[in-house]
Order: structure tokens, then C-alpha cells, then sequence
């Protein structure tokens, strides 16, 4: 059986596929060693979830891990309301919503749907603005989409010819220790 990939990486490699690996050489190492401040602010955004403590509601499910066996996927949810059935990410900030978090939370409804869960809604929640933002949920166009998606990014090739863009190195938390580049990140 293939690997599942993991739904949280699913943004990181649209914007760049060569970081993938390089999370996978370092993933063993002191995340202080390459997390820049933005990394380590989204990641404590999600800590009172993980340790299931942002909220006592009963009618809460929150930090669910969740799989997907026809998307070949795997993750954790953040919270999904019950009455509501509404599934919903939280993110500190969301200043632009990238297609690589809409993937995210795609790849999380579908394998909630397969898990047996009754989605109707799905968004997400800036924790910054106290803000949430509704996201259309998936068509089968959509569906369709998320999987040639995930199949590219099982097949991709590290080794395969690349060029760095330059503008993303510069925001890129690897950038001090990928071979890709000669830049310094701005963090
Ligand atoms: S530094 Fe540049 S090439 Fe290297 S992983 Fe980051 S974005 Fe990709």
C-alpha cells in the first residue's frame, strides 16, 4: 500500500515541491533550527486544538486525526461542530486564502465524508480577526482536481531538474539550508 501523504503538507508543496523533501531530511531535527516566526506563530494557533483545549462544548469534536483510502490522505481535523455540521480550520492569520489551504480543507471534508461524518458546511477561522470565512464545499470538477493534485505529489521527483524563484526562497523557512538557493530568508 502507497504511503498516505500528509493533508498539512499539501500547501506547502504547491509552493514549492523541493521544501516537501527538505521537511522530510529535516523533520528529525530542532524545528527551532528552520521554523521562522510566522511557522511558529500558525503552529501555536493550532496548539489549544491539538491539546483539545480551546473549547469544552459538547457539541465540539476537535484535533480528530481523519484518513482518506480513495485520496490517499491522512491528517487531523481542527473542529467540527456537530449541530452545525460544519468542519472548520483555524489559521492565526489569513491575509489571502492560497488554493493550497482550500486543498487542505478540501482533502479533510472528503475524508470525513468517508469516514462516515454528515458535512454541510466547511470553513475557516482567523483566530487574528475573530473572523470566519465560508468555503463552498467541494464539487466532484473539485474532487477530481484535488486528486490529480495528490498524484503529482506522490510522483514527484526531488532529484528532477529546478529552479528556485527567488521571491519564494526569500519567505521560505528551508532557505538557510536548502541547495537550491544562495538567498537568506527575511525572517
Ligand atoms: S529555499 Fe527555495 S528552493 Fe529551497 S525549498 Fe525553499 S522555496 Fe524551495
Amino acid at each position: 500500500m502507497e504511503d498516505n501523504i500528509s493533508i498539512s503538507t499539501l500547501n506547502d508543496f504547491i509552493f514549492c515541491p523541493y521544501s516537501i523533501y527538505l521537511h522530510n531530511v529535516y523533520m528529525e531535527t530542532d524545528e527551532g533550527l528552520y521554523h521562522a516566526a510566522p511557522q511558529t506563530k500558525g503552529k501555536l494557533a493550532h496548539e489549544p486544538v491539538d491539546s483539545k483545549t480551546s473549547s469544552n462544548r459538547k457539541e465540539e469534536i476537535l484535533a480528530l486525526p481523519v484518513m482518506s483510502e480513495q485520496l490517499g490522505v491522512m491528517g487531523k481535523i481542527d473542529v467540527y461542530r456537530k449541530k452545525e455540521k460544519q468542519l472548520i480550520e483555524r489559521k492565526y492569520q489569513l491575509k489571502q486564502i492560497y488554493q493550497g489551504q482550500i486543498y487542505q480543507l478540501w482533502a479533510q471534508y472528503f475524508c470525513m465524508v468517508e469516514m462516515g461524518y454528515e458535512v454541510d458546511k466547511i470553513a475557516f477561522y482567523e483566530i487574528s480577526t475573530n473572523k470566519t470565512i465560508p468555503i463552498s464545499l467541494p464539487t466532484a470538477e473539485n474532487k477530481h482536481e484535488l486528486m490529480c493534485f495528490i498524484q503529482s505529489f506522490k510522483e514527484y521527483d526531488p532529484s528532477a531538474p529546478f529552479v528556485a524563484n527567488p521571491n519564494k526562497c526569500r519567505h521560505c523557512i528551508y532557505c538557510n539550508l536548502c541547495d537550491k538557493t544562495e538567498d537568506n530568508n527575511v525572517y
